[in-house]
Formats: structure tokens, sequence, C-alpha cells
């Protein structure tokens, strides 16, 4: 746990009990703040209660008496209306934050330099944030790796000479962490996203702006207009607290930027010339462009640190990541049959970075609860899909979107789908056909979420006659 002392003595509100509000609770009663906690849900009062957290009915409570109120960042802060918590400190003028902004506030009284590399963007933060934690932990270096990926901030071990801190973080966070200053900051991408909880994209995109612009180093891709914008700006030097540095990234053929990638390396250019780092083709976990860019962000960020990774090790340990599970995650093979875990793909723009992943000869496992517009996007992919196997509440909407484009079968399920397929890819000449779940839709018609989704696909692989399974991914 993370002590958090620069509120020793204060009385501090904490809202939202869930995981990282109990963390965040016990970090401050642990410092020696006054801790009051409340949450809407008896059975998380009651929860933390049992942990030993004050709880103190902050409907009837002084808010006058807060130094700062502490918000779980699942809470509204803005849209579509702010908490009533919210509301009430605002009233009172206390200062509302997260546990983002603590951990940041903490490490900066510390006597030494506890480096922070926190990761933002609309899709690939966890993917990123892992990928570095594991080059950092494979080089031999003592890392925490946490925020929204998992554990909670104030959970991850106490700060520590020479220990590194990799953070996942979501806008929500950002939100809420006025002051934070990474070491190294890094921006992936800004696509339309979570906008019920930000208004407008232009708002989102500021809210992520923060995290680069308030770190000491920062690393953004610019390969969409969002985040070009944000590079022109701290570029254009007009912040006075804006980076020291900042390292570009592209993934388009050509581009100028200081990392990219070609012929599948990582590149880092340089006056023109393209020193390669770390090549990624053959790396099973880092498959696609997607991936690409996340890889090329890595890079970039462990060359930023004050300590910086040399090239010959990112090139080493990247080609050990074992990746995520549930997004393109390798379960193994029957024969020539790959079979890709891809259930985090919860809505077609997802499943279309799997669907590239791949040239042709893809037996494709998709549905379940539709999103909006369904799979007619992807349809410049069908070619590479040899045949689809539907499943879940989906199956008739996705069967008019493929029908005389592509072959398909209705399954039902997942494990009528999972011996169909195997059987259509056993039966292929491909020299590598893949058996892919990547459903372009929710899980919760048939699964509590896309982990449970994914779990019971992993399972039935397993059982297949001949499968030789690769290592469990982390
Ligand atoms: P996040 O943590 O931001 O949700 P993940 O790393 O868990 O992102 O990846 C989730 C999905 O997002 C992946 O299955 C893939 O489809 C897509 N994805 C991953 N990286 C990127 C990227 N750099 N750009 C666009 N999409 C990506």
């Amino acid at each position: 746990m993370i002590r958090i002392t620069t509120l020793i003595g204060k009385p501090v509100a904490v809202f939202g009990l869930g995981a990282s509000g109990v963390a965040t609770a016990q970090a401050l009663i642990e410092g020696g703040a006054k801790v009051a906690a409340w949450d809407d849900l008896e059975a998380s009062r009651k929860a933390a209660a049992a942990a030993g957290i004050p709880i103190v009915d902050m409907q009837e409570a002084n808010w006058l008496a807060f130094a700062v109120l502490v918000l779980a960042p699942g809470v509204p802060l803005t849209h579509p209306e702010p908490h009533w918590a919210v509301k009430a400190a605002k009233l009172a003028g206390v200062e509302v934050i997260g546990d983002l902004e603590l951990f940041a506030r903490e490490r900066r009284i510390e006597p030494f330099d506890v480096p922070l590399v926190a990761i933002t963007g609309t899709n690939g933060k966890s993917t990123t944030t892992a990928l570095i934690a594991h080059i950092l932990c494979a080089a031999g270096r003592d890392v925490e790796v946490g925020g929204n990926i998992g554990t909670a901030m104030l959970s991850l071990k106490p700060f520590a000479p020479g220990r590194h801190y990799v953070v996942e973080c979501s806008s929500y966070q950002i939100d809420l962490a006025p002051s934070l200053d990474a070491t190294v900051g890094v921006l992936l991408n800004i696509t339309p996203d979570h906008l019920d909880r930000h208004g407008t994209i232009e708002n989102y995109a500021a809210i992520k702006a923060r995290l680069p612009r308030g770190a000491n180093r920062a690393v953004i891709s610019v390969d969409d207009r969002y985040c070009r914008m944000i590079v022109d700006d701290l570029r254009a030097g007009t912040h006075s607290d804006g980076p020291e540095k900042i390292l570009r990234i592209s993934v388009q053929p050509g581009s100028e930027c200081e990392v990219g990638l070609e012929s599948a390396y990582v590149v880092l250019k340089e006056k023109g010339e393209a020193l390669e780092v770390a090549g990624l083709s053959g790396v099973g976990s880092l498959r696609g462009v997607h991936n690409a860019e996340n890889a090329c962000a890595a890079t970039a960020a462990l060359m930023l640190l004050p300590t910086p990774l040399k090239r010959e090790q990112i090139a080493e340990h990247m080609k050990s990541f074992p990746g995520l599970a549930h997004r393109m995650e390798e379960l193994g093979q029957v024969g020539r049959t790959l079979f890709i875990n891809d259930s985090k793909a919860t809505n077609a723009d997802s499943s279309e970075k799997a669907l590239l992943s791949f040239p042709s000869d893809i037996y494709w496992i998709l549905g379940g609860k539709a999103k909006d517009g369904g799979i007619a996007a992807l349809e410049a992919n069908f070619p590479r899909v040899v045949k689809a196997y539907l499943i879940g509440e989906a199956t008739d909407e996705f069967a008019k979107t493929l029908e005389g484009k592509v072959l398909f079968e209705r399954c039902g399920t997942l494990d009528v789908a999972v011996a169909a397929a195997a059987r259509d890819a056993a039966a292929s000449v491909a020299l590598e056909p893949v058996v892919l779940l990547s459903p372009a839709c929710a899980s919760f018609d048939q699964y509590r979420n896309f982990e449970i989704r994914g779990d019971a696909f992993r399972d039935l692989v397993a059982a297949l006659p001949g499968i030789a399974l690769k290592t469990r991914a982390a």
C-alpha cells in the first residue's frame, strides 16, 4: 500500500467504495487523515465498514468541514450531470480529486526520484501498459503496474528508490488528477468514446491532452487528428508547463515522426536515417498495425526514461511479451490451425483490427449482443474470412449483413461454433488457417462479461483433440 501522508490530520471525504475507493480510504487512514466514507450502495458501505473504514452519511454531512473529496473514477464528475456528492463538494468549495492525484502529490514529496510512466488513449492502453511493464521487468527493473489495468493505484507497493510505476489512466482518472506530472506520459490515440461522460469529443480530447502536457517527457501518436492537434499545440511552445521533450510516433509508411514502423520493425528516425530497434514479425501477441502502434509507443517511452533502456534490451524483451488475455490471445494450435481469443472485441471497430491482423483463411466466430450498426462497417474485410460462425442474439442481424458475401453457419452457442470452425479449418488446405473469436458484440446475452466469454472459449479450445496449447497469457 502507498500511504498518503499529504492530508495528515485533515478530514477527507471518500465517495465511491469499490476496490479503488476502499484502497484509497485505507491509504489515507494509514497516512493519518480523518476519513469519512460513503457510497450510494448499501452493500458497498457494509463491505467497507467491515474493512474498518468509517462510514458517514454524506447526505447529512457538513461539507464545509472537509479538506477534500476523493471521488472514485466511476462516479460522474461533469456529465451527464455531476453526482450529488460532487455538487455538494463544489457548493462548499471543497476540492474534488481522485486516487491518481493523491498518488501524484505523495510522489512529489519523496526525497528520491520515482519514475512514473502514465499511459492513456482511447484504445490500446492496457496492451501498452503491460508491454512497457513486461520489458522493464525483463530488463531487471523493479516495476509496479496498476491503475485502470487492475490493481488500484494506492494498493501498489510503497515508493522505493529505483522502483518504477507503470500506470494505465482512463480519461475519468485524468479528469480527477489536475497535477499529474508523469516522468513519461504516453498518449496513444483519440477517437469518439465515453462521450456520455465527457460531453463532446473536444472535451474528451482536452482531458486526455492533460496527461502528456503535465509530463516531463511525452510520447504522442500523430495518426489521428485530435492527437495531431495536441502535438502541434505542445510543440508550439505556448505552454510553460509542457513536456521538455516529445517523441512523436506514427505507424504510417514514410512518416516524419521520431519513432515509426518500417518493414515490421519499430524504427527510430534521426536525420533521415531509420535505425531498427525491435522486430515485430513472429511476435504473436503483437499482431496487427494497431499493436505496432502500441509497440512504437512502448519503445519511445522506454527510451525516454531517466535511465533509458538500451535498444537491444527492448528488442530482446519485446519478443517474449505474452500479451493480455482476451486480446488477440494465441491459445494454441491443432495441426496447422491457430486458435485466437479476441473476446475483448465488443464492437465492430475492435473486430476490424482483428480481421486486419490476418491476410486470409479466417474462420470467424462472432455474435452476442450487437451494437448499433452491427458489422456492416466490416464489409471491406469480408474477403479475408472463409466462413463465419454466428452465436447469440445478433445471429439474424449478422446473417442479413453476411448474406451473399460470406459463407456462414448459425451456431447458437459457442461450443457449437468452436466445433464447427475447428472441423472446417482442419479440412482447409491453407498454410495457417485461423479460428478467431472476435465477436464484435457485447457478451451480456450469454455471458456476464467478455472475460467469462473468453474463458469459455479457452476451455473449449483446450478440450479439442490434438491441441497444443501456448503458454497462458498473463
Ligand atoms: P484499452 O485498455 O484501451 O481498452 P486494450 O489494450 O485492452 O485497450 O485493447 C482493446 C482492444 O482495442 C484490442 O482488442 C484491439 O481491438 C484494440 N486496440 C488495441 N490497441 C489499439 C490501438 N493502438 N489502436 C486502435 N485499437 C487498438
